[in-house]
């Protein structure tokens, strides 16, 4: 432990709320300008490890399970078959260690931008690692963007988009064109899902418009499911499942039942809770006639 992080705290400031996030650190284990964005890796008292991209935090050792699960067993789930997935970001490999769980996933093909971000969790989140190996996993260092315009259409059962938030190099997951694109590299029946921020700080800006999005992008139903996340802005986290012709409030349920994978959060009753929507998000997404 380095003297001078003894006793200091992390704290992510959001400014617009006027609301922070603290962690006690006990060391800074890293810091880097990567070519993308500024990394830094921290020990903390109580929550393991940290990773922080650009200040702001991106997983801790205690409670990523939360994101990392909710980001990928309910649209596995959901959709009849997957075999072919895309993870876009997800460099911290969490996500791809968990769809890797379902034994019927042929591919899983993860796209981060930025390699540094992959290195940082092999170091210090190696238990986040442990499918990297897995033969069907492909590890990609690209644009995300570039990659899904550029594949082949109608290929993928499901793209997983886990992002940092829609600023710099994310900006551009978070846009209709975006979308179109996703739309056309997925199979008919194929599934989208996207970390969408708060809900209770975004559902009327940034997931009310994700839904418009990803309409107006041809996906016929959309839904946004929230979960806890303790270190994220107001400690509650959201993804959002969008189909082309399907309904994503349905899933296997008795396969969900009959799981033969561990999971620390995920089972068939918070599936079925995650689908449950708070009336405020339902005004703030309900459809103009
Ligand atoms: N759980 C996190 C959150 O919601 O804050 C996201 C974690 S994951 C580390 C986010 C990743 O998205 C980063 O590693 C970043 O490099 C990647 N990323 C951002 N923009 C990207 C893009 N255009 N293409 C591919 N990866 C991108």
């Amino acid at each position: 432990m380095s003297d001078s992080a003894k006793g200091t705290w992390f704290t992510e400031i959001f400014g617009d709320e006027g609301t922070a996030f603290g962690l006690e650190i006990t060391a800074k284990l890293h810091e880097e300008q990567t070519q993308y964005q500024f990394l830094e890796v921290y020990d903390t008292k109580t929550f393991g490890k940290l990773m922080v991209l650009d200040g702001c935090v991106m997983l801790t050792s205690r409670d990523n399970f939360l994101y990392h699960e909710m980001m990928s067993h309910p649209a596995l789930f959901t959709h009849p078959n997957p075999k072919k997935v895309a993870i876009i970001g997800g460099g911290d490999c969490g996500t791809l260690r968990e769809v890797l769980k379902h034994p019927g996933v042929e591919k899983c093909t993860q796209i981060d931008i930025d390699e540094k971000v992959t290195w940082a969790s092999q170091q210090w989140f190696p238990e986040l690692c442990e499918s990297n190996n897995d033969p069907r996993a492909e590890l990609l260092f690209d644009d995300g963007i570039a990659w899904v315009k550029n594949c082949a259409p109608g290929t993928m059962d499901l793209i997983i988009i886990d992002s940092t938030d829609p600023v710099g190099p994310a900006e551009g997951l978070f846009a209709v064109d975006f979308y179109r694109d996703c739309l056309q590299a997925l199979k008919p029946e194929g599934i989208l899902v996207q970390q969408s921020e708060s809900p209770l700080l975004h559902s009327h800006s940034i997931i009310r418009k994700m839904h418009d999005d990803m309409r107006e992008a041809g996906f016929h139903q959309c839904h946004t499911l929230p979960f806890p996340q303790p270190v994220y802005p107001t400690g509650w986290w959201s993804c959002t499942m969008a189909s082309p012709l399907g309904s994503v409030t349905h899933f296997r349920s008795e396969d969900v039942a009959a799981k033969t994978f561990a999971t620390e959060y995920y089972n068939l009753e918070i599936h079925k809770a995650a689908l449950a929507m708070p009336e405020f998000m339902k005004r703030h997404l309900a459809r103009q006639a």
